[in-house]
């Protein structure tokens, strides 16, 4: 049997919380043999190591998701050199920006409200970086609907820090100006939607040994499980679709894409 990595998964959401150990064995039943739980704030930070210590194939991601900026703390810089002194944290994030639900949608909230939102996100972001080179670590970026701001934060770094650009979905020539900077991008369960063509045409367009597998669980279950809580053994459906999208073997795709997974994720053992 090929097998995969799920290299972005939230293990620590409550969806998870009593069946845990079954979630894991489904995985390794599906040939998925190592998850990276990303973490979203601190407490879940927290969470995300103590699943990593209790189940060797879990690693950890910790840091703060854009979306949740205006609850961060001014300045996380201390709390990620702490947290990622654990041996299983093998990158920093989600980071990166979001301006998809911008405070001005909601009742009350002007512009302003969206620019200090924005900085903070920003602000947070650049924070993630400067501590990921700082420890020799990459980060994994979460971007949507400001592809060009994100860029504008991330380009000073580029040379020290990779991303990985999680659920891709933008085009084939924004995934080479990420690629041209050194960075990654990753597919998720979107890839075997009906409505996912645009999607597979830029997987199509992307070099074997510059992508990655994620399922974004608790997130975005692929066919047949679309609209159901999604989970990390659903990598093997994910992956089906995507060796056929690449015109190869499903072993030359687990070798590509846990090759990639061990450059990029430098404690992944
Ligand atoms: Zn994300
Ligand atoms: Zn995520």
């Amino acid at each position: 049997m090929a097998i995969f990595y799920d290299t972005h998964a939230h293990l620590s959401y409550t969806d998870f919380a009593d069946e845990l150990p079954k979630v894991i064995e489904r995985a390794q039943a599906a040939g998925i043999t190592k998850l990276i739980s990303i973490a979203t704030d601190l407490e879940s930070s927290q969470r995300t190591l103590l699943i990593a210590e209790r189940f060797p194939n879990v690693f950890a991601v910790v840091g703060w998701h854009p979306s949740d900026a205006p609850e961060a703390p001014v300045d996380i810089r201390p709390a990620l050199r702490n947290l990622a002194q654990h041996p299983k944290v093998v990158a920093l994030g989600e980071t990166g920006l979001d301006y998809y639900r911008l405070p001005s949608k909601k009742a009350g909230l002007t512009q302003a409200d969206d620019e200090a939102y924005k900085k903070k996100q920003a602000d947070l972001f650049r924070q993630h970086l400067e501590v990921a080179a700082e420890l020799g670590l990459n980060c994994v970026i979460h971007q949507r609907d400001c592809l060009e701001d994100t860029l504008a934060v991330f380009e000073p770094f580029a040379k020290q820090v990779r991303g990985v650009f999680h659920c891709f979905a933008n085009d084939a020539a924004t995934m080479r100006r990420i690629l041209g900077l050194g960075s990654l991008v990753s597919f998720t369960g979107i890839l075997t939607f009906k409505n996912g063509q645009n999607i597979r045409d830029t997987l199509a367009a992307t070099p074997l040994d510059q992508f990655m597998l994620e399922t974004d669980s608790p997130f975005l279950a692929p066919v047949p499980y679309r609209g159901k809580r999604c989970e990390p053994a659903y990598v093997k459906e994910i992956s089906e679709v995507a060796a056929q999208v690449k015109g190869c073997s499903l072993e030359d795709l687990s070798a590509a894409t846990c090759s990639t997974a061990k450059q990029f994720f430098k404690r992944l053992s």
